[in-house]
C-alpha cells in the first residue's frame, strides 16, 4: 500500500460533528486563542514597523525591536502571554495561528488586491485550525492518523476534544416502545394517539420569502438589462442578502422543529419505529415532495438515527408497504375482499371484516410499531 508521504495531494473531508457542551467550550477557547494569536502578531508587526522608521541609533528603540522579534516565535508568545499556557489548548493552534498569518501576507505578496492581515473581529462563529499528522510510515488510511483521526465510521478523535462520545450518559430505561406515522397532514402520529402539528413558521414566512425572492430577480433583470456586471449591482447585492437571510431563518426555525421532536421521542421511548422513505413513493407526487423538504423528513430520520445512538436507544425504520392499509385490530388489508383501498382523503375508516373504527395515522402508526417488533424479534 502506498504511504501518505507518497501521495502528491491529500484531499479533505467535510463532516458535521455533534460536540457536547464541553466539547462546545473548548472549541470555543481555542478558537479564541486563535484569533488573538492572529491579532497579536499584527500588533507586533505594526509596531516593528513604525520602530523601524526611527532612522536614530537610540537604545531603547533597538531593545524593543530584539524583543518583539523574539516575540514572534510561538514558543516565546506563549511565555509572555501566560494564558496562551493552557493545558487546553490544541497544541498546534498557536503555531497553525502564525502560519494562517503568514499566509495571509504571502497572499498579499501574490495579488496585491487582497490587502495586508486585518485583525480579526470577534465573529459570530467560533473556528480554529489544527491538522493530522501522519508518520513517516503510516498508510493511506484516515484511521491511522495521529493528532485528528477517525476511530470508526461515526466517530472522530479530535486533539483536547477527546471522541464525540464519552460525555453522553446512556438513558434509564423507560420501558415504552413507540410507532410514528411521518404524513402530510401533520407531522407526525404516534402508535399512543398523539399527533404533532406542522410547524407554523413556513407558512408565515412563506410569503415573505417570495416576495423578496421576486425583487431579487427583478433587480438581476435590471442589471443584466443594464449590462453591469451582479457583483458590483449594488441593489441586487443588498436583496441577496435579504433571501439568503430569510432563507437561514426558515432552515434554523426547522432544525429546532426536528430537533426538539427527535429529542423528545428518544427520551421517552426505549424503541422507536418510522417507516424508511424509499418506499413511500414520494418523488411521484409533486405536491407530495414538496411538502416533504418543507417539513424535512429526511433530516428528522436522521437526527433519531444518531440520537438513538448517542443515548443508547433503538431506532429501527421498516418497509411502509400496507401499513396504512391494513387493520392494526385484525390484519384485514383493505383492497381485498372487494373492499377499496383507503386514499389520502379518507382520514377516518372502519374495517369491513371487525367494524373497528379507525383514525388513518393512527391506525397506521399501530402497525408500523408492530412491523418494528416484529423486526427486532
Ligand atoms: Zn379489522
Amino acid at each position: 500500500m502506498k504511504k501518505m508521504k507518497d501521495l502528491s495531494y491529500h484531499y479533505g473531508l467535510k463532516m458535521r460533528i455533534y460536540p457536547s457542551t464541553q466539547q462546545k467550550q473548548l472549541i470555543k477557547l481555542n478558537s479564541d486563542i486563535a484569533r488573538t494569536v492572529y491579532n497579536k502578531l499584527i500588533a507586533i508587526d505594526q509596531e516593528l514597523y513604525q520602530l523601524n522608521r526611527v532612522k536614530l541609533p537610540l537604545d531603547v528603540v533597538t531593545n524593543r525591536i530584539d524583543e518583539l522579534k523574539k516575540r514572534k516565535n510561538p514558543k516565546n508568545l506563549s511565555n509572555h502571554f501566560k494564558y496562551m499556557d493552557n493545558k487546553l489548548l490544541d497544541r498546534q493552534v498557536i503555531s497553525t495561528a502564525k502560519q494562517t498569518y503568514q499566509n495571509a501576507w504571502n497572499m498579499y505578496k501574490k495579488v496585491h488586491t487582497a490587502g495586508i492581515p486585518k485583525f480579526h473581529k470577534k465573529g459570530y462563529v467560533e473556528k480554529y485550525q489544527t491538522s493530522a499528522h501522519y508518520g513517516k510510515k503510516a498508510e493511506m488510511n484516515v484511521f491511522d492518523a495521529t493528532g485528528v483521526k477517525f476511530l470508526d465510521m461515526q466517530h472522530i478523535q479530535l486533539p483536547k476534544l477527546g471522541s464525540d462520545t464519552p460525555f453522553v450518559a446512556k438513558k434509564r430505561t423507560t420501558d415504552s416502545q413507540v410507532g410514528v406515522d411521518l404524513n402530510t397532514e401533520n407531522f407526525l402520529t404516534s402508535s399512543n394517539g398523539a399527533q404533532i402539528a406542522n410547524p407554523r413558521y413556513y407558512r408565515t414566512i412563506k410569503g415573505k420569502l417570495a416576495k423578496a425572492q421576486r425583487k431579487l430577480s427583478r433587480r438581476q433583470l435590471r442589471a443584466k438589462k443594464d449590462g453591469r456586471n451582479l457583483r458590483n449591482a449594488k441593489n441586487y447585492q443588498k436583496q441577496r442578502l435579504v433571501v439568503a437571510k430569510l432563507q437561514a431563518r426558515v432552515r434554523r426555525q426547522r432544525n429546532n422543529f426536528l430537533h426538539k421532536v427527535s429529542t423528545a421521542l428518544i427520551n421517552n421511548h426505549d424503541l422507536v419505529v418510522a417507516e424508511n422513505l424509499r418506499g413511500k413513493n414520494m418523488l411521484k407526487n409533486h405536491a407530495l415532495a414538496m411538502s416533504i423538504s418543507d417539513v424535512g423528513w429526511r433530516t428528522f430520520l436522521q437526527m433519531m438515527e444518531y440520537k438513538a445512538n448517542l443515548y443508547g436507544r433503538t431506532f429501527i425504520t421498516v418497509d411502509p408497504k400496507n401499513t396504512t392499509q391494513i387493520c392494526s385490530d385484525c390484519g384485514f388489508i383493505m383492497g381485498k375482499d372487494g373492499s377499496s383501498k383507503l386514499t389520502l382523503a379518507d382520514r377516518k375508516w372502519t374495517c369491513p371484516n371487525c367494524h373497528k373504527h379507525h383514525i388513518r395515522d393512527w391506525n397506521a402508526a399501530k402497525n408500523i410499531l408492530a412491523k418494528g417488533l416484529a423486526k427486532i424479534a
